[in-house]
């Protein structure tokens, strides 16, 4: 029996300078990807307004410096819009799509209103119940409505779906009637990476456990749209020493202040492996061997709480 060669995928949205929490990400991504003898391939996630156009070409540097590579070229969503507005249409002619006009502040309201018992963050699917006439009412509003997946096919319960997640195990999540198209036409993040993966032909998802309970969303996307859904590795974020996701305000987390502090590009990727509980290199070149000997199964299953450097005098 043969198989499906690996195909591996980085997605970074391009919004910023990458910090080590992201560069380690993009490190495991490539381990997973290059030590299953696999392609890798970089995805700009940028259909989001807060990219800023120097860190399209700033990112790509900052992973390449590290020594990690990629097949073909980088692609970018907001070139393949195309796509998403295709896969958008079969769902809005199968019927299975509603406009939502509900501003964030209304679902926080009726998410919490007693007698919607909607478990955390699900839509409580005030939209799907509209009457014809008061869809036309909020139409006439102004307010360009978003639009949302119609999960199920009674009534806004929430549908659970269960994926096997190859760090976490298994994991049961909500699938609501979340959103497919933002309000300002843009397809949302959890459409585009579904229909981007499969005609990628990724079957490989290496991210961070912040976006774990959004697979079971994703998945059954993928079954709705008839696409093979990828197998799934959620890794452990980076912290900050205050326990949130890194950031910034964290001292020195991006390549150039390490580089700044006088560090190298291997002390950097050498700082990323030791936390992963792998071995430290003497060159970028030696991590080929790296990939030889990597094993998912004894990856640290905890965030990483990053002390600033600047801090340990
Ligand atoms: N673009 C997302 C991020 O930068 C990653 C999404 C994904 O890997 O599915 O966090």
């Amino acid at each position: 029996m043969t198989r499906n060669p690996t195909v591996g995928r980085w997605a970074p949205s391009p919004t910023g300078d990458l910090h080590l929490g992201n560069l380690r990400t993009a490190l495991l991504a490539w381990l997973f990807a290059r030590s299953a003898g696999g392609r890798f391939l970089w995805r700009f996630e940028d259909l989001d307004g807060a990219v800023r156009p120097q860190f399209y070409d700033s990112q790509l540097r900052d992973v390449a410096a590290l020594g990690l590579d990629w097949d073909g070229e980088p692609v970018r969503q907001s070139d393949r819009l195309d796509l998403y507005r295709d896969a958008i249409a079969d769902l809005r002619r199968r019927d299975l799509t509603y406009e939502c006009f509900c501003t964030r502040r209304e679902i926080a309201e009726a998410a919490a209103a007693p007698h919607g018992p909607s478990p955390e963050g699900a839509y409580p699917g005030t939209c799907r119940r509209l009457t014809p006439a008061e869809r036309a009412q909020r139409r006439s509003s102004g307010r360009p409505p978003a639009l949302r997946l119609r999960v199920g096919s009674d009534g806004p319960e929430p549908t659970e779906v269960t994926v096997v997640d190859r760090q976490l195990g298994t994991y049961t999540g909500i699938v609501d009637d979340f959103v497919i198209q933002r309000g300002d036409d843009t397809p949302a993040y959890n459409l585009a990476v579904v229909v981007d993966d499969a005609a990628q032909g990724v079957n490989q998802v290496v991210r961070g456990d912040d976006l774990l309970p959004s697979t079971p969303r994703q998945v059954h996307l993928a079954r709705l749209l008839g696409l093979d859904a990828p197998s799934f590795a959620h890794v452990p974020l980076v912290l900050g020493p205050e326990g949130r996701r890194l950031a910034k305000r964290d001292g020195a987390v991006t390549l150039r202040d390490r580089l700044a502090l006088g560090e190298t590009p291997v002390d950097v990727v050498n700082l990323l492996l030791s936390n992963l509980g792998l071995d430290p290199v003497t060159s970028l070149d030696d991590l080929a061997e790296t990939t030889q000997r990597f094993n998912p199964l004894v990856l640290p299953r905890q965030p990483w709480v990053h002390a600033p450097v600047d801090s340990a005098t």
